[in-house]
C-alpha cells in the first residue's frame, strides 16, 4: 500500500479514541466545558449507563450562534491563543478537542444561548457531521445531548463493561468535579433517579457529606497547609482539603482523590505520598480516603500531556510530594498525635511469629478475679440484657454506653481481642483499650477528687540528665496534680516520694524517665494540655501490653470496660482500639452479595 493521508473521517476516530474511552470520559469532557462557562449550576443526565444519553445542561456563557458549527471543528477553541497560553493554563479545557472527539463517535444535540444575544441556536452532529441547525429560543446556557455512543465504532462498544460498572464511573467522575468546585450546584440523574446532588453553597464539607455519607465524613480531619513560609526557595504550594483518621480506610487507593489547581489528576507517585503519610497509622494494604485539593502557580505544572489531561507533570515534583506528605501526615497527627510505643511492646517478632511455639509466659499482673489496673470483675449492671444497664439519661455522671454490648470470642496472637457485637467483628487492640480505659478513669478521677489517688514510696532517687531536670523543675507542679510527689535532691536526681496509684508496680524511676522523654519531645500541635499528655504516657506505661496472654474473664472486663468510655475507639494517643468488620463486609469478602 502506498502512503497516503487518512481521511479526516478516520483521523476523527482515531483521535476520539484518545479523548473518549468510555461514557464517564464524555460526562468529564462536558461538565469541563460548563465549569469553564463559568456556569453556578450543572445537571447530568444519564440513561443506559450512558450509552443510550448523557444530557449535560448549565447556565454558564453560552456559545454565540455563529460559533456553534465551530465548536465541533477539531482544535477550534475559546480558551487559547498562542503557543505561550499554553504555560499557564487556568481553564480546564484547552485543546479544542473534546466536543469533536465525541460527535465523532456519537449523535449530539446542542442547544445553546449566549448570555448576550437574544436568540439560541441548536445543532446535530452525527458521527461528525452536521446534520441540522435551527435558531431556537433557549434560555442562556448550554444543553448538549450525547446519545448512541460509539454506535459507529463496535471495536469501542464491544469493549464496554456492564451498565453498572460505566453508571459508577460516571458517579465517580461528577462527585469529583463536586469536590474540586462547592460553590457549582451538581445534580446527577440516571435513569430518571436522582443519584447525586451538591447544593453549591460553596463548601467542600457539604459535598463531601454528600459523596461519603455523614458517617464517614465524620472521620474526616480537615487539612490546610499554607505554602511554608521557611522555604521561600520552594514553590508556593498549598494543600487543602480533607482526609480520613486512621480508622476509616479502605483496600486500595480509588478514594484517594488529588485535585491540581482545580483539575483532577491521576498520579501514581502522588497517591504514593499520601499513602505514606500513614506509615505505621494504617496496617499494611489498607489506604486512607483522601481529597486533597493543590494549588499552586499554573506555569508550575504543565497540563497538556495526554488528551484526557487527567495526567499532569510538575516542575519540581519533588516539592509537591514533600508539601502533599507534610501536610496529610500534620493533619493526621494534629487530630489523632501518635507516640511511639514502649520498646518490646510492639517492635520485634510477635510472640506467635515465633517458630516453636509461643514465647516464654511473662507473669500476669493480674488475676482473673482481682484486677489491680482497676478492672473489676463484677462490674455492676452487667446483665444479659444489652440495654438492661444504660443509666437514665439524667443520672448526673453516670455513664453511658457507647458501644454496643460485645461477646468475647478469643484472642488472637496474645494481643487482639476477637469479638462479636449485633453488627459484626470486632478486633480489639488489648493495648490500646486498656490504655483508653485507665486514662479516662485517670482523668474522671482527677476531675471529681481535685487529686489523684497516689502511692507514697520510700524514697526513690533518680538521677536525670540537665534537660531533662530542668523540665521536671518547671513541670513540678503538673506532675504533681497527676500523682508524682517529687523533690530536689542536688544536682539533677530528684527523690520520687510518690507515684499515682495508677503506676504501684511499675518501677517509678523508669515511668518519670517516659514521662520526662514525651515533654522533651514536645507537644505536637493540637495536643492537649501537658497534664493530659502525661497522664495518656502515665496510662500506656500502665496498661497490659501486646503479648500478654488474657483470660477469658480479664478480657470480658476489658471490654466491659471500654463499651462505657467516652471515646472507645482511639487510645489517647489517637490509634485505633479497634477494627470493625461489618456484617455486610464479610458477607462481601466471602462474596456472599
Ligand atoms: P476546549 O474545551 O478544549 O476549548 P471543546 O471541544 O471542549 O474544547 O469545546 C470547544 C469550544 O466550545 C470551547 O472552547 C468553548 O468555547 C465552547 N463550548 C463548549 N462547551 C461549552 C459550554 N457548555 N458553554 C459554553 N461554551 C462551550
Ligand atoms: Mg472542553
Amino acid at each position: 500500500m502506498p502512503i497516503h493521508l487518512l481521511p479526516e473521517s478516520v483521523v476523527a476516530k482515531i483521535a476520539a479514541g484518545e479523548v473518549v474511552e468510555r461514557p464517564a470520559s464524555v460526562v468529564k469532557e462536558l461538565v469541563e466545558n460548563a465549569i469553564d462557562a463559568g456556569a453556578g449550576s450543572v445537571g447530568v443526565e444519564v440513561e443506559g449507563g450512558g450509552r443510550r444519553l448523557i444530557r449535560v445542561s448549565d447556565d454558564g456563557c453560552g456559545i454565540p450562534a455563529a460559533e456553534v458549527e465551530l465548536a465541533f471543528a477539531r482544535h477550534a477553541t475559546s480558551k487559547l491563543q498562542s503557543a505561550e497560553d499554553l504555560q499557564h493554563i487556568t481553564s480546564l479545557g484547552f485543546r479544542g478537542e473534546a466536543l469533536a472527539s465525541i460527535a465523532a463517535v456519537s449523535q449530539v444535540t446542542l442547544t445553546t444561548r449566549a448570555r448576550d444575544e437574544t436568540a439560541g441556536a441548536v445543532i446535530r452532529v452525527h458521527g461528525g457531521r452536521v446534520v441540522g441547525r435551527n435558531p431556537v429560543g433557549a434560555p442562556a446556557g448550554t444543553i448538549i445531548a450525547v446519545e448512541n455512543l460509539f454506535y459507529n465504532t463496535p471495536a469501542r462498544l464491544n469493549f464496554l463493561k456492564k451498565e453498572t460498572t460505566e453508571r459508577r464511573h460516571i458517579d465517580e467522575m461528577v462527585t469529583r468535579y463536586a469536590m474540586a468546585y462547592p460553590s457549582i450546584r451538581f445534580v446527577l440523574t440516571q435513569d430518571n433517579r436522582e443519584v447525586f446532588r451538591a447544593n453549591g453553597g460553596g463548601r467542600l464539607d457539604d459535598v463531601l457529606v454528600a459523596a461519603l455519607g455523614v458517617g464517614d465524613f465524620k472521620q474526616m480531619l480537615p487539612v490546610d497547609a499554607p505554602p511554608r513560609a521557611d522555604r521561600p526557595d520552594l514553590p508556593p504550594v498549598r494543600v487543602t482539603g480533607f482526609v480520613s483518621a486512621p480508622a476509616l480506610n479502605r483496600a486500595n487507593r480509588a478514594h484517594i482523590w488529588l485535585f491540581v489547581n482545580g483539575r483532577p489528576i491521576q498520579d501514581i507517585s502522588l497517591t504514593h505520598a499520601v499513602a505514606q503519610a500513614y506509615h505505621t497509622l494504617l496496617p499494611k494494604g489498607r489506604y486512607p480516603v483522601a481529597v486533597l485539593l493543590i494549588e499552586m502557580p499554573p506555569e508550575m505544572v504543565d497540563v497538556n500531556v495526554h488528551p484526557a489531561k487527567a495526567e499532569v507533570r510538575f516542575r519540581n515534583a519533588d516539592a509537591v510530594f514533600s508539601a502533599l506528605q507534610r501536610a496529610v501526615r500534620s493533619a493526621v497527627l494534629d487530630q489523632a498525635p501518635v507516640v511511639s510505643v514502649t520498646p518490646g511492646a510492639f517492635a520485634g517478632p510477635q510472640p506467635w511469629a515465633e517458630a516453636g511455639g509461643p514465647g516464654p509466659r511473662r507473669a500476669l499482673p493480674f488475676t482473673e478475679t482481682q484486677m489491680p489496673i482497676g478492672l473489676p470483675l463484677a462490674e455492676p449492671g452487667r446483665r444479659t440484657d444489652p440495654t438492661a444497664d444504660l443509666p437514665a439519661p439524667a443520672e448526673s455522671g453516670a455513664r453511658r454506653r457507647t458501644l454496643p454490648m460485645l461477646r468475647v470470642i478469643g484472642q488472637v496472637g496474645a494481643s487482639y481481642i476477637v469479638a462479636e457485637g449485633p453488627v459484626g467483628l470486632y478486633l480489639i487492640d488489648q493495648h490500646a483499650a486498656h490504655e483508653r480505659i485507665l486514662f479516662e478513669q485517670f482523668m474522671a478521677e482527677r476531675a471529681a477528687k481535685g487529686a489523684v489517688a497516689q502511692q507514697a514510696l520510700e524514697g526513690v532517687t533518680v538521677e536525670l540528665s540537665r534537660g531533662s531536670a530542668a523540665l521536671v523543675a518547671e513541670n513540678l507542679d503538673a506532675l504533681a496534680s497527676i500523682g508524682f510527689g517529687l523533690e530536689p535532691f542536688g544536682g539533677t536526681t530528684y527523690l520520687i516520694r510518690a507515684v499515682p496509684d495508677l503506676l504501684a508496680s511499675q518501677d517509678p524511676a523508669e515511668a518519670l524517665r517516659l514521662i520526662v522523654a514525651d515533654l522533651e519531645a514536645g507537644a505536637k500541635p493540637g495536643q492537649a494540655t501537658v497534664e493530659e499528655r502525661m497522664a495518656a504516657r502515665a496510662c500506656k506505661t500502665a496498661a497490659i501490653k501486646a503479648g500478654q496472654v488474657l483470660s477469658l474473664g480479664e478480657m470480658q472486663a476489658l471490654i466491659r470496660h471500654l463499651e462505657f468510655c467516652a471515646n472507645p475507639r482511639t487510645c489517647p494517643h489517637g490509634r485505633p482500639t479497634m477494627i470493625h468488620i461489618t456484617a455486610e463486609q464479610l458477607a462481601k469478602e466471602f462474596g456472599r452479595e
